[in-house]
C-alpha cells in the first residue's frame, strides 16, 4: 500500500459535501477539494470482488468501485447473501477517511441474471424483435428494481452494438441490425435510471461492426476484432445509439475491446483519443464517467504505465483493472507525479465519478434496503418477463395457418431445447458463459405447453412413438455462450443445427404437421424446411416459457419481427438490410402476424389519441380509414383506394408527430402491405417500400404501397 494513504477513521460530519441542501456540483468541488492523489486514485480504481486479497484491501488502497465479472457471485447465491456481500464491502469503504461510499457494479444484461431467482428477460435480440419501447423501458425499470434489491446501484448495460455479422458471440446482446431500431430502445436506460440505477452503454464504439476472421493472433475470430471503415460508416451505423443514449442522460459509458481503422491502421478504442476525448466527451457532450471494459488498457501496445497513461488521457475515467489494483494505482500515481497523466485529467474524472455517486444517493443511503428482496423474481415482474418473451416471438412460416394450435390437440413435443431453462437463458446467465440445465427457477418450453395442450408426450430426441398426435412441436437451437466463446468456428461453433436437433426435425415432421421453434441467439442454418408447416424464431426468452407458448396456443398474437436478416446460406455472411446484392431467407422486419388488419389499426389509433395534436390527428385519419364501408365482414378489405388513402394522410401526420411508436408504424405498414399484397401487384415496389420502412421512411413506404396497389 502506498506509504501516506491515511486510512484513519475521522468523523467526517459537518463537512460541506455531506449537506444534502449543496448543490451536486459544490459538493463534488469541496469533496475533491480535500482528497489526497491517492484518494483520488482510488476512485479511479474499480477490482473484482473475488480479486480482493483481503476485504480491507478496500481501505487500504481506497478503492471507489467493485464489480462482479461474469456471474462472479458470493458463495450462497441468494439475493439475501448478495445484499450481505455488498453491504460488507461497502462498510470497508464506510472507514476511510472521507467516507466516500463504493459504487458496486454488475452485468445484469437481461434480468439481474447473475442472481439465482431472478427474473430473466429475453436477451436484447428478442426486445428487438419485440420492437416496442415502453416494454423495454419497463424491462428496464424492473432489472433495476432487482438488482438495487441487493443493495447493487450500477449495471454495465445496455450493449448498444449494432450487430453486423451474425457470426459474433455477442450477437444477441445487440437489438439487431439497424442502428435506427437500436437507438430506439435506448428506452432501457431510463428504465434503469428513473429507478436508481447507473445504466451503462457498451461498448463504444464499433463493437458490432468488426470483421470475421481479423485477428492475426487466430486466437479470436470476430470478437474484440477490428472494424475497418470510414469515420462517416461508423458515424452513420455504430455511434448512432450512442448519440441516442447521450441524449438520454446516460450515466456511464464503456468503451470496447475492439479496434477501430480508419484506413491508417487499427487502434485500440481504449486508447482512441478522438473517439472518446473529441466525439464522445466532446461534441456528444457526454457528461458521465467513462468505465473501461475487463483489463481492456493491457491490450493497448506498450508497457503498463504506457497502457496506463494512454487510457487515462484518451478520455477513461475508472479502469476495470480488475486484479492488478496495487500495480494500477501506484503505477498511475508515479505517472501524475512525472506529468505524464495531469493533475486536471484526473480531477476531470474524479468529479465525474463523484457526481454519479453523489446523484444516486449513495453518501446517505450507501446500503442495501432490505425491504425490497422480495422483489427479486417476484411473480409481477415475471409477468412483464413473460410479455417480453411473447412478443418477441417471430413467425417466419405458417403454412396453412398451423398456428396458433388448439389447445385439444394431441401435441408431441421434442427437440433438444423443448425442456432446458438454462440453454432457454442463453449465456449471462448465473455464470458468465450460462449454461445447459435447471439452472435457476422457471418454467421450462415444454412445461408451458403441458400446462395448455390437452394431451401431451414428450421426447426429447424423439425415440418415443411418434403416431397418435395431431401436431409436433420441435424446440432446437443453440447452447448458451458468452462473448468470443461463441464466435463460429471458435470451439466449433456454426450456425448449423446439431445433427442430433436436425434427426429429430426430420423424424417429427416426417410424421406430422409440426412446427419448430429455433432457441437462438442468432439465425441459424434450419436446412429443408419444405416438410415444416410453421417456424418461429422464439431466440433466447429466459426464464418465463410461458411466454413462448402463448402465441403458440393464441393466447395472444405473434407481433415479432426479425431484428437481424436471415441469410440463406452461411457463404452471404455478412448480410444486412440495405445490401447492394440482397437475397435473404427471411429479410429483415420479416414476421407473420396472426392477429387481424383491423384490430391492428385500432390499437394504433388508441395510442395516437393519447398523444400529442399531431398525433391525435393521425387518431382521426385512422378513424377514417376503419370506417365500416371500408371493410368486409370477414375483416379484409373492400375499399382499398379508401383504407390506403387515408393510411397515407396518417403516415403524413406520423411523420411530423413526436410519435415514436412502432406499434403505430408497424399497424400503418402492415396493413397497408396486406391491401396491397390483396392487390397482387408489383413485388418490386413492396420491396422498396420495406427498404423504406427499415431506413424509418414511413410515408413513403406507404406511398410505394399505394402504388403497387393501383
Ligand atoms: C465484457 C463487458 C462486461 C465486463 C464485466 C467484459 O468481458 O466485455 O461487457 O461488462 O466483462 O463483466
Amino acid at each position: 500500500p502506498p506509504a501516506e494513504s491515511p486510512v484513519i477513521v475521522i468523523n467526517a460530519h459537518g463537512l460541506p459535501y455531506l449537506n444534502t441542501r449543496k448543490s451536486t456540483k459544490d459538493r463534488v468541488a469541496d469533496l475533491l477539494s480535500r482528497m489526497t492523489l491517492e484518494e483520488k486514485i482510488g476512485q479511479m480504481t474499480q477490482a473484482e470482488r473475488g480479486a480482493l486479497g483481503k476485504q480491507s484491501d478496500i481501505a487500504t488502497y481506497l478503492l471507489g468501485s467493485l464489480l462482479s465479472g461474469g456471474g462472479s457471485a458470493p458463495a450462497r447465491n441468494t439475493p439475501e447473501a448478495w445484499a450481505d456481500m455488498v453491504d460488507a464491502f461497502q462498510l470497508q469503504a464506510r472507514q476511510t477517511r472521507l467516507q466516500v461510499p463504493l459504487i458496486y457494479g454488475v452485468d445484469a444484461v437481461h434480468g439481474h441474471n447473475n442472481v439465482a431467482g431472478a427474473t430473466i428477460f429475453p436477451h436484447n435480440v428478442g426486445l428487438g424483435a419485440a420492437r416496442d419501447p415502453d416494454l423495454v423501458e419497463q424491462a428496464g425499470k424492473i432489472t433495476a428494481r432487482e438488482v438495487k434489491a441487493t443493495g447493487i446501484p450500477w449495471d454495465f448495460a445496455p450493449c448498444l452494438c449494432v450487430s453486423r455479422d451474425e457470426r459474433w458471440g455477442r450477437a444477441y446482446e445487440s437489438f439487431g441490425e439497424d442502428p435506427a431500431l437500436v437507438s430506439r430502445m435506448t428506452t432501457v436506460i431510463d428504465g434503469l435510471q428513473d429507478n436508481g440505477v447507473l445504466a451503462t452503454a457498451k461498448h463504444y464504439v464499433g463493437d458490432g461492426g468488426t470483421a470475421y476472421g481479423s485477428s492475426t493472433s487466430g486466437d479470436y475470430t470476430i470478437d474484440q476484432g477490428v472494424t475497418r471503415m470510414s469515420r462517416e460508416e461508423l458515424t452513420a451505423i455504430h455511434l448512432k445509439p450512442f448519440e441516442a443514449a447521450v441524449e438520454r442522460g446516460v450515466a456511464t459509458v464503456m468503451p470496447s475491446f475492439s479496434s477501430v481503422d480508419f484506413g491508417q491502421g487499427p487502434l485500440k478504442m481504449h486508447a482512441h483519443d478522438e473517439l472518446i476525448n473529441g466525439t464522445l466527451k466532446g461534441r456528444l457532450g457526454f457528461k458521465g464517467f467513462a468505465i473501461s471494459d475487463w483489463q481492456a488498457i493491457d491490450q493497448i501496445p506498450g508497457d503498463y504505465p504506457s497502457d496506463v497513461r494512454t487510457s487515462i488521457n484518451a478520455g477513461l475515467d475508472m479502469i476495470m483493472v480488475p486484479y492488478a489494483y496495487p500495480q494500477f494505482t501506484s503505477t498511475l500515481k508515479a505517472e501524475v507525479e512525472a506529468g505524464r497523466v495531469p493533475v486536471a485529467r484526473v480531477d476531470d474524472a474524479v468529479a465525474r465519478i463523484l457526481t454519479q455517486k453523489f446523484r444516486l444517493g449513495l453518501f446517505e443511503r450507501p446500503y442495501a434496503d432490505r425491504s425490497r428482496i422480495g422483489d427479486v423474481g417476484s411473480a409481477a415482474h415475471r409477468a412483464v418477463a413473460r410479455t417480453a418473451a411473447a412478443k418477441s416471438q417471430v413467425l417466419l412460416k405458417n403454412d396453412g395457418g398451423l398456428l396458433p394450435l388448439r389447445r385439444d390437440a394431441k401435441v408431441y413435443v421434442a427437440g433438444s431445447n423443448a425442456d432446458d431453462i438454462g440453454n432457454q437463458s442463453g449465456g449471462w446467465t448465473i455464470t458468465w458463459q450460462g449454461s445447459s440445465g435447471a439452472i435457476t427457477p422457471g418454467t421450462t418450453i415444454l412445461q408451458a405447453v403441458r400446462s395448455r395442450a390437452a394431451s401431451v408426450t414428450y421426447s426429447r430426441d424423439a425415440s418415443a412413438g411418434l403416431a397418435g398426435h395431431d401436431v409436433g412441436v420441435v424446440v432446437v437451437g443453440e447452447t448458451p455462450y458468452a462473448e468470443g466463446q461463441g464466435d463460429v468456428g471458435r470451439a466449433g461453433r456454426t450456425l448449423d443445427l446439431s445433427a442430433a436437433d436436425r434427426a429429430t426435425v426430420e423424424k417429427v415432421c416426417g410424421a406430422m404437421k409440426c412446427a419448430v421453434l429455433v432457441v437462438s441467439g442468432r439465425p441459424m442454418s434450419l436446412g429443408d424446411l419444405s416438410g415444416v408447416e410453421a417456424v418461429v424464431a422464439s431466440w433466447l426468452p429466459g426464464t418465463e416459457g410461458d411466454g413462448v407458448a402463448d402465441p403458440l396456443f393464441g393466447a395472444v398474437p405473434y407481433t415479432g419481427r426479425l431484428p437481424f436478416t436471415w441469410f440463406r446460406s452461411a457463404e452471404q455472411l455478412p448480410i444486412n438490410v440495405g445490401d447492394a446484392s440482397y437475397d435473404p431467407l427471411f429479410p429483415y422486419g420479416w414476421g407473420l402476424r396472426t392477429d387481424r388488419g383491423r384490430d391492428r389499426l385500432k390499437a394504433a389509433r388508441d395510442t395516437l389519441a393519447r398523444g400529442d395534436v399531431l398525433s391525435k390527428a393521425a387518431a382521426a385519419a385512422l378513424t377514417l380509414a376503419l370506417s365500416g364501408r371500408n371493410w368486409n365482414a370477414d375483416g379484409s378489405v373492400r375499399d382499398t383506394k379508401a383504407v390506403l388513402g387515408t393510411l397515407g394522410v396518417t403516415a403524413a401526420l406520423l411523420e411530423r408527430s413526436k410519435s415514436d411508436s412502432y406499434a403505430v408504424d408497424d399497424a400503418v405498414v402492415s396493413v397497408a402491405r396486406d391491401v396491397a399484397q390483396g392487390a397482387g401487384k408489383r413485388p418490386g415496389l413492396q420491396a422498396s417500400a420495406d427498404q423504406e420502412l427499415a431506413a424509418g421512411n414511413l410515408r413513403k413506404a406507404v406511398d410505394l404501397l399505394t402504388q403497387a396497389a393501383r
